[in-house]
């Protein structure tokens, strides 16, 4: 094998990998200088100018008298050869072309333009021409800095004033204002400022990972705890054993509304907060976390899925919280799933992972059962907090009065803790007013223009919703249908309309409903959830955000609205997912020293699944899922990849997905199958008709070559597009 040289003198031909959407890597000349290999450039490509990473030697395989040269070098450092390595394995692995891998790891606008400068104020040595209280505050402000800077907004935030105050004090000299450089190293976090006394099995736990985590090799470890036992608190130690080893640690999280509550437990450990990167984060500061991931000027990374394609320049552990949650598959554009993306990302650069949760993903419990993972679980709770009594409220026998969706029993149970002057939570899992909106008169159902999907009632924005593409329309007065007035009637229970018979069945109690789409910000939600936690309200009704790990020490009850509403459907992932949902949700009740009951309001309490979950005995539930997925041949003992057709045309996705279907010789020759098409479960989404594939393959199958080679054959004309879905979430 050639060995790729890591410069290129100018001149010598180079291979450049470009963001644009081209098949193959382009030649072009090392630039006067030179250029390393992984170096960002900026290379002409016809008439424009674009961004691409020097990716080997050139090809030369034509007329190499006709090769541009590279425009210039960016001032970043050069892409390692250990997270090029990765885009190419993930792309591999997705079926994904490189250029929009690159696209992943390239997310800081301006990545290559010189340092941005900003103003930055220290103490002066003159006196002031008059003094007043403010410019008083000020130099107070500033000589606790003891000859440390600050900006001007913190400066004046500090000492209470108008920036025009400072702006006054250094137009006389006595404030000193210097240029500095906007993208400056973060913070540094000290691995021993402040340790909590572990108890014996978080001890043994965090001495575990530590370990690990010092042999600065790759390794998975799945660490599973019920909630409330600790599991933050360990891997922050071995977060802490990585720090010490002058090696950068990525958190993922789920839920960008729990970084804030997340960075305030880093700077209780570490005496400082971590970077952030995440959709929420600022462009000037993305630019800045990016550089500084480079450089080393930070050490820990707290972010979205989107962190696992920062340039580290040396990761040794991830984390990944929650690791059974669904959000961590990215949906469009590149379809990742970041679990997965972040152990082939450890396993290149030599880094442990710690998949952390309460409930583990199938894929994770098979991986640690066959030895695959290391395992660690915390079997109890922290402190004086036992997991909440579970039990079902049998909807059959309830006598349903003056309420539609709260039963006589969990009413008494409300009441009980709003007397004790305790907080409750009613779940339901459905964003909105009302799912349906039906006209009386005809029985019309009022649905998308665009979409195979009902419109949502949201009377919070005064609309009606498409949950599919987002598209809203003003409730109407008539049917659309057949004229009728006033008949369009609000069918079954959304967050919003629960909110509302809450209130009315609990008038007296403050009520707080926690739902992504009511607030439209991470800082209001983050606020929301703060006054919660503070004890700002007595009654919350909430959506699946309350269901990811906040921490609500009031909190006494939990009242499951429909535990059966995830189990309808034929999704063979349903079980597992209603009962990791139900289990979180009631984890959430008796987080301190009082004890916490869950009450699941169910139509089937036979069903094994609710038996399950109010038993407790996840071993039996695990093994029976198993099982079933074990003789189905399905994930995570068979391997799945989900193909989506689509067009404005119907005839066409059909007569392409038929086309497919016959031709499917190369998956047959790896024994796979290929079943459908079908309509897919939203038939249209956008006013494109959807059709989808499933290909079924065995464990070990060399998949994607296969898939690469099946569909290869086929050109998209027109309007058809079609996405790959290796492991799908639904199947
Ligand atoms: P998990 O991540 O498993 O849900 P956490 O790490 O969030 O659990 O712990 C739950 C709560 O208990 C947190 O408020 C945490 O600070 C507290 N806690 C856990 N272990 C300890 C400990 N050893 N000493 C003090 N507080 C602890
Ligand atoms: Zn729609």
């Amino acid at each position: 094998m050639a060995l790729t040289p890591s410069y290129f003198d100018e001149g010598m031909l180079i291979g450049v990998l470009t963001t644009q959407p081209l098949d193959r890597v382009l030649d072009y000349r090392a630039p006067e200088g030179g250029c390393h290999l992984g170096a960002f450039v900026e290379v002409p490509l016809g008439p424009r100018k674009v961004l691409g990473v020097v990716w080997g030697a050139g090809q030369g395989d034509y007329d190499i008298s006709k090769v541009r040269s590279v425009i210039r070098v960016l001032d970043a450092a050069p892409m390692r050869e250990e997270l090029m390595a990765f885009l190419t394995r993930a792309g591999d692995y997705t079926l994904t072309p490189m250029p929009a891998m690159l696209r992943l790891a390239t997310r800081a606008p301006g990545l290559g333009d010189p340092p941005s400068m900003r103003k930055i104020y220290r103490l002066g040595d003159t006196t002031p021409d008059r003094m007043t209280d403010a410019r008083t505050r000020v130099l107070d402000v500033l000589r606790d800095m003891g000859g440390l800077s600050l900006t001007l907004k913190e400066l004046a935030e500090a000492a209470g004033v108008t920036t025009s105050v400072v702006k006054g004090l250094a137009k006389q000299g006595v404030v000193r204002e210097e240029d500095s450089p906007r993208d400056t190293p973060f913070p540094t976090l000290d691995p021993s400022y402040s340790g909590k006394a572990l108890t014996e099995d978080q001890t043994s736990a965090s001495a575990t990972l530590r370990a690990a985590v010092a042999t600065r090799a790759y390794g998975t470890t799945l660490l599973k705890g019920v909630t409330g036992s600790g599991k933050t608190e360990v891997y922050l130690e071995a977060v802490a054993e990585c720090l010490s080893q002058g090696r950068q640690a990525l958190v993922l999280l789920p839920e960008i509304a729990l970084t804030a509550e997340f960075l305030t437990r880093v700077d209780a450990r570490f005496g400082a907060k971590p970077a952030e990167w995440h959709s929420g984060v600022t462009i000037t500061e993305r630019r800045r976390v990016w550089k500084m991931v480079a450089q080393g000027g930070a050490q820990l990374v707290v972010g979205a899925r989107s962190s696992l394609f920062l340039p580290f320049r040396d990761l040794g552990l991830i984390v990944v919280d929650e690791e059974h949650d669904t959000s961590y598959k990215q949906e469009d554009g590149v379809l990742y799933n970041a679990r997965d993306m972040a152990v082939l990302r450890a396993s290149i650069c030599g880094a442990q992972v710690i998949l952390a949760s309460a409930t583990p993903s199938l894929e994770s419990w098979a991986n640690a059962d066959a030895g695959k993972y290391a395992k660690i679980e915390l079997t109890s709770r922290f402190g004086a907090a036992v997991m909440p009594d579970m039990r079902a409220i049998d909807m059959r026998t309830e006598q349903l009065a003056g309420s539609s969706w709260i039963s006589p029993t969990l009413q008494r149970a409300v009441q009980k803790r709003l007397d004790n002057k305790e907080q409750a939570l009613l779940f339901i899992n459905r964003r909105g007013y009302a799912p349906v909106t039906i006209c009386r008169a005809c029985g019309h159902q009022i649905g998308c223009d665009h979409c195979d999907a009902r419109m949502v009632e949201h009377r919070f924005l005064k609309r009606l919703v498409c949950h599919q593409c987002g598209e809203t329309k003003p409730l109407p007065n008539v049917c659309p249908h057949c004229a009728a007035e006033d008949k369009l009637a609000a069918v079954g229970p959304g967050v919003e309309r629960l909110a509302e018979e809450a209130q009315s069945l609990f008038p007296d109690a403050r009520l707080a409903v926690l739902s992504s789409d009511m607030f439209g910000s991470a800082r209001a939600i983050k606020a929301e959830i703060e006054t919660i936690a503070s004890g700002g309200a007595d009654l919350i009704i909430g959506t699946q955000l309350v269901a990811k790990g906040h921490n609500f020490p009031l909190l006494t009850l939990v009242g499951v609205i429909d535990a059966d509403l995830g189990l309808q459907g034929s999704d063979l992932r349903a079980a597992e997912r209603t009962f990791q949902l139900m289990r979180q949700v009631s984890g959430r009740a008796g987080r301190a020293d009082k004890p916490g009951q869950a009450l699941m309001q169910t139509y089937q309490p036979e069903h094994p699944v609710i038996r399950a979950i109010l038993s407790g005995d996840e071993q039996d539930f695990w093994a029976a899922e198993a099982g079933e997925r074990r003789a189905a041949g399905v994930p995570p003992y068979g391997r799945l990849a989900g193909i989506i057709l689509s067009s404005t045309d119907v005839q066409e996705v059909f007569d392409l997905g038929n086309a497919l279907a016959r031709n499917d010789g190369p998956l047959r020759r790896v024994g796979a199958q290929v079943f459908g098409p079908a309509p897919a479960p939203i038939a249209r989404v956008r006013g494109r008709h959807r059709v989808r594939l499933l290909v079924k393959a065995p464990k070990g199958t060399a998949l994607q070559s296969a898939l690469a080679e099946w569909v290869a054959p086929f050109r998209l004309k027109g309007e058809l597009r079609m996405a790959i879905d290796i492991d799908p979430q639904s199947f």
